[in-house]
């Protein structure tokens, strides 16, 4: 059976190494040892100057949210996974949605000002498959309109922007490490800001609003992780380089025997340093896509249909209009891609797609 992800694992031995420390140690959650080092080493690599270790993705955008006093309208994309859009809306806010662009998928920043009105109070955009959104535009706006930026980066692990960590754009950004991610802590993720004062708040929100054992600062929430999760963390950021350099020349070989069909892709922008996580082709029509994904099923390949339905359609925001990301949605997959992936059976998957779309063109 082939997935569209798998997660990594250490070797065990050098998962075990960092579990015989903790059996030493006999502590096992509040901000370990573990926890710490980990937290250093992230920001090492990642090239950051802030960042919290979080217990998942969501619960970061919950944290970003409450730092920063959002209420009234999110201004946001209807392209991501259902987190980005429940996240809003259990803080409280409403999320409008913004049409994305239809080559690079992330929300399309010259839509945004039409939808600002005077309860708006942020921007809350993905960075689709690790794709930077179009980050000059998004800061101009919310400069003009006094708007805080959230972007949810959880694809984004080694992936940089006109040379930089593309998370040291925006007030704050957001990581999931879940088993699914490029990389990952089991469960986990992170939050990542330039500004110290927004990190000190949500390193209350995340315990608690503890100020000390017997004092409370803020309101907070349980939002740590154990050391468990950050041995998995560590004992996988050795592997970090070269799980990115494997989707690299995975990408090449779907490439190699896909772009001949002319489907449509992502386009990447030419600022980008891209962690190629994910592999998205967009068909000509749904109903391709979902003979794709019939067919390949048959051969227990599963590949999955990332975004799909788009968020605007969930059942408890109000409904509202997004065409282009309706359409991109319908049509697209993301084919399996992971660390243990092998040539030939990305051959097998090509194979299944060129058979059936060759044979429906002619
Ligand atoms: C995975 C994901 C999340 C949620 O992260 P968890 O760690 O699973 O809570 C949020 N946003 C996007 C875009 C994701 O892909």
């Amino acid at each position: 059976m082939i997935n569209v992800t798998k997660p990594f694992l250490p070797p065990r031995k050098e998962y075990d190494l960092y579990l015989d420390g903790i059996w030493e140690r006999n502590w096992l959650t509040n901000n370990g040892p573990l926890v710490n080092d980990l937290e250093l080493k992230l920001k090492d690599y990642l090239d950051l100057k802030h960042l919290l270790f979080v217990s998942n993705g969501t619960i970061a955008l919950q944290i970003a949210i409450k730092a920063m006093e959002l209420s009234g309208e999110i201004i946001t994309t209807p392209f991501s996974y259902v987190a980005t859009t429940s996240s809003i809306v259990w803080e409280n806010c409403t999320p409008i949605f913004v049409d994305i662009d239809k080559n690079s998928f992330n929300i399309d920043a010259s839509k945004i000002e039409n939808s600002i009105t005077e309860k708006t109070s942020a921007i809350l955009a993905t960075h689709v498959f690790g794709n930077p959104c179009n980050i000059d535009a998004i800061e101009a706006i919310a400069q003009k309109h006094e708007l805080k930026i959230i972007y949810d980066a959880a694809h984004c692990f080694g992936s940089k922007y006109k040379g930089k960590s593309v998370m040291e754009y925006g007030d704050i950004s957001t990581l999931s490490f879940h088993a699914t991610k490029l990389y990952h802590t089991t469960e986990g993720g992170a939050v990542v800001s330039p500004k110290p004062e927004l990190i000190e708040k949500m390193a209350f929100l995340r315990n608690f609003g503890h100020d000390g054992p017997d004092k409370f600062k803020s309101i907070g929430i349980n939002g740590k992780n154990s050391e468990f999760h950050a041995a998995m963390g560590l004992a996988n950021l050795k592997y970090a380089d070269d799980i990115i350099k494997k989707r690299m020349d995975d990408h090449a070989i779907y490439n190699k025997w896909l772009n001949p069909l002319k489907l449509q892709t992502q386009f990447i922008s030419k600022d980008v340093d891209f962690n190629h996580a994910y592999y998205p082709v967009v068909f000509n029509t749904e109903d391709d896509c979902k003979l794709i994904l019939k067919e390949l099923a048959n051969r227990e390949i599963y590949a999955r249909r990332y975004f799909y339905p788009v968020l605007s359609s969930l059942n408890y925001v109000k409904k509202q209009s997004t065409p282009i990301a309706d359409d991109i949605s319908k049509r697209i997959l993301c084919l399996p891609l992971y660390y243990q992936l092998n040539e030939t059976e990305i051959n097998m998957i090509c194979r299944v797609i060129l058979r059936y779309l060759n044979k429906e063109q002619g």
